[in-house]
């Protein structure tokens, strides 16, 4: 009963979608077909680029905790995939990286948020990779869902070091004020969604999701998700 009401909820705000952005996602899969990343054969309409074999056999992780979403365990292939976004400059991953967390999304059949809030990356990280993977992400990801991002409302304050091959309890102290709501404008927008959701590439811990949600809990926000494309274990090095 109450899934069933959720997902009429979840519908009726699909409808929301404005005819102009249905338009431009009609006219991105025109304009580029999709492709399977992997195997390079025809991907699966309208804008999913995986062919149907490729996409059943991708490490999936839909077993959930309650308060993380990850859509797949960092495995090959995705984890190829994340770190050919990352590392390599392949935005192109973007596109199948979105719709496979939106995809993850769906079959939870939560109560959608209101707005994506990618992890931010601090300014002197932006300016090496030229992009936010997590914002790239949450952008396809929120098409799909019919969501908007809010790509520069939490600003990263320091340059935290890595997080790879720190233990937990590091992990935790290396994150910890490294975020702010980025002044009132964004304060305001966060506000009035009321409900949204934190968007990573990889999480191990969850370090970085967790001091993400603090910080908007704390700014008033009264629901924040966690959701990342790919969950890695602890002793995995990204
Ligand atoms: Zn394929």
């Amino acid at each position: 009963m109450f899934n069933s009401a959720v997902s009429i909820v979840n519908r009726l705000r699909g409808v929301q979608l404005t005819a102009a952005r249905g338009l431009s996602r009609l006219l991105g899969a025109t304009l580029f077909p999709p492709r399977c990343c992997l195997c390079g054969f025809a991907g699966t309409p309208p804008d999913l680029d995986l062919c149907q074999i490729c996409h059943a056999d991708l490490p999936w992780d839909y077993a959930q905790l309650p308060s993380l979403l990850t859509a797949m365990r960092f495995e090959p292939p995705a984890d190829d995939l994340i770190r050919q976004l990352k590392y390599a400059g392949a935005i192109e991953n973007a596109r199948v990286l979105g719709e496979l967390l939106a995809q993850a999304v769906r079959a939870r059949g939560d109560l959608l948020p209101r707005l994506l809030v990618p992890v931010p990356l601090h300014d002197s990280r932006l300016g090496e990779r030229g992009f936010n993977q997590a914002a790239a992400i949450a952008r396809y990801a929120g098409r799909s869902l019919g969501i908007p991002q809010a790509w520069h409302a939490v600003r990263r304050v320091r340059d935290t070091p890595s997080q790879t091959g720190l233990g937990i309890d590091e992990r935790h102290s290396n994150v910890r004020g490294a975020f702010v709501v980025a002044g009132g404008r964004a304060m305001k927008r966060l506000r009035e969604a009321g409900h949204v959701a934190v968007i990573d590439d990889v999480t191990t811990t969850g370090s970085t999701l967790a001091e993400m949600k603090c910080v908007l809990l704390a700014a008033g926000i009264s629901r924040v998700d966690l959701w990342a494309v790919a969950r890695a274990p602890r002793h995995h090095a990204r």
